[in-house]
Parts: structure tokens; sequence; C-alpha cells
């Protein structure tokens, strides 16, 4: 099966992961999953509003809590379920398998991705498939073509059938849900947050009593969440309205150097669409991507292999316009 690309970008790289994933339930066909739950269920998920309002509201006490425990607190654990969680895992491990690892490795990794406060896996990844195969076009979760709050962070309050949402994972992420681990995770996805949240309050306690505990809890949690958040989103939002293209590749997507520094690499997006499987984003000399520095430390310590590199067809692009650039 190929994915619903446009033909720009529907390069044999963008449609090994589409490919693996196939059509194994004969269920909804491509493009009407999404639309099928917008028709069934229009309105809002009250309980990622309120979730998303909480996390938020939860912030405010920042500066009542501050120390610089807790400011370190944040600063290790936005790292951690940004860069490690969300970014080298849900978005390179689960999405795209840019690389391979061992089964625990994958399953710590998807752990921490879940205390990002984003979603289970299952879900983020079922979302993400949908947004590489229908890029701005009709059937996107979360285009800014729709209004950039939408594709910031209204379009993940949307509501969505339990049942829909079932067949939305069997449709579009059917590798990941043969994992029982990851089955797990995606139904006690709000478990972790809670647990996450005493552990810090006990450690915060044990150092300096409640005054720290309620300071790891509001930087650690709350306003490292609200960071994380916002920095992810502002790949669907902003990276999809500003910044250059590198790859005519028939969407918005472009390359932002802030938001690759706040998203540890991934606002290189317009790199990412073209070639969704390469584990590194930063195709210039001066697009770092930290994600992918981490993806070579695994694979440093024998913890990664099978790293899908930058395919030839875009160093010949990049080479042409080096060439076209000193003319
Ligand atoms: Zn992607
Ligand atoms: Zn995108």
């Amino acid at each position: 099966m190929s994915a619903t690309l446009s033909p720009e970008s529907a390069t044999d790289d963008n449609e090994d992961v589409m490919a693996d994933i196939g059509n194994p339930e004969g269920e909804l066909l491509e493009g009407q999953v999404l639309d099928h739950c917008l028709a069934e269920h229009p309105g809002i998920d009250w309980a990622a509003a309120a979730w998303i309002g909480i996390v938020h509201l939860g912030a405010l006490a920042a500066p009542f809590t501050f120390s610089f425990t807790g400011l370190g607190v944040m600063l290790a654990l936005y790292f951690l379920t940004g860069c490690i969680g969300i970014c080298l895992g849900y978005h390179r491990l689960l999405s795209h398998k840019s690389f391979e690892t061992y089964r625990p490795v994958r399953w710590l990794i998807a752990w921490i991705g879940g205390l990002a406060g984003e979603g289970s896996a299952i879900h983020w990844c079922a979302n993400h498939r949908i947004h590489h195969a229908k890029s701005d076009h009709e059937g996107d979760p979360h285009s800014p073509r729709e209004g950039f709050l939408w594709s910031h962070m209204l379009w993940c309050m949307q509501r969505i059938g339990s049942e829909d949402r079932r067949a939305m994972h069997r449709r579009w992420v059917p590798d990941l849900l043969k994992d029982p681990v990851l089955r797990f995770l995606d139904t006690t996805f709000l478990l972790w947050q809670i647990v996450i949240g005493l552990v810090l309050a006990g450690v915060g306690y044990a150092i300096d009593g409640p005054a720290m505990a309620a300071s790891l809890v509001v930087w650690g949690v709350f306003v490292r969440m609200v960071i994380v958040l916002h920095a992810t989103w502002c790949i669907n939002s902003v990276t999809h309205v500003w910044g250059y293209k590198t790859y005519d590749n028939g969407d918005d997507s472009k390359n932002l150097w802030w938001v690759a520094v706040i998203t540890f690499g991934e606002g290189w997006h317009n790199n990412h669409h073209a070639y969704q499987k390469a584990a590194n984003y930063g195709h210039r000399w001066w697009e770092f991507d930290t994600t992918y520095q981490m993806i070579r430390l695994l694979k440093f310590t024998g913890l990664a292999w099978s790293i899908a590199p930058i395919p030839q067809r875009a160093l010949e692009i990049l080479a042409k316009k080096r060439l076209a650039s000193h003319i």
C-alpha cells in the first residue's frame, strides 16, 4: 500500500513505515478513519481538555514554589521526557522505525515518553502517522491551514469515541498494538503521571520538607510538562508556517532553528517530512540535531543499530544546492 503523499514527497524512503503497517484488519480505508471519527463524534474531549487545563493551572504556582533544585529537576526531566521520550522514542523509534534497539530499552523509552503527558505511544504514533500521510491536506489531524491555534493545541481536545479510537489504532499502528507492554502503557497512561508526582513529592519532602516537595512537584511535573507540550506543539503549528524549505515536498513543513533548539532537533521539520525514516534531521552543517546525537550515543553503547541514513537522493539535492549557492 502506498501512503497518500503528494507525488513530490512519495519517496520510497517515506513509504517504508506505511508499507509495513498495511491494512491487515481490512477496516476503514486510509483517509476514512479520522474523517469518520470527526463525523461520528464531533465536540470536545472533556477529559483531554481537563488534563491540559490542570497541567497549565498547576504551572501557575511556579513563582511561589521556585527553588534551584526544582529548576534542576525540571531541566533534567525536560530533556528526559522531551528528547529521549518523545523525540527519540515516540517519534523516531516507534513512529518511523528510524533505528532498532532491544525490547526492554524500547519499553523503557516508551514509558519515559508517556511521562511527557502527550498520551500513550500507541495513540501518539497513530496521530503522527496520519499527519505524515495527509500533511496539510484533508484528514491531517493538525494542519495550520485549519487555524494556527487548532494545529497548536485544540486538535488534541477533539472527541473520539472509544470504538473509533480502537479502529484508528488498528489501522495506523498495528505493529505497536502487537506489543503487550505498549498496550499496557496505553491503558495506564494516567497512573504513571500520579506515580511520578508522588515520587517527586516524596524525594522533595525527604530533602527539605513540604516546601521542597511542592517545588519538585510544581517544577518537575507541571512547569516541565507545559514546556514539553508547547515545544512539541510548535512542531505541528510553527514549523508548518514559518521557516525555510530545503525540499519542495508538497506540504507546508519548514525548517526553523529556534524550534529545533527547544525540541532537540525536531525543528528541522521540512528535512524530516521529505525523508521521514532518516534518523538524522540535520541535513546541513548548521542544522544541529540533539536527538540524533543521542541515537549515536546509543549506537556507541551498543543499544541502537540499523540506523536509517539520509538517502542518497537527499544528498544529491543538497550537493546541487551547495553548488548553486557558489555560482
Ligand atoms: Zn514524523
Ligand atoms: Zn509535520
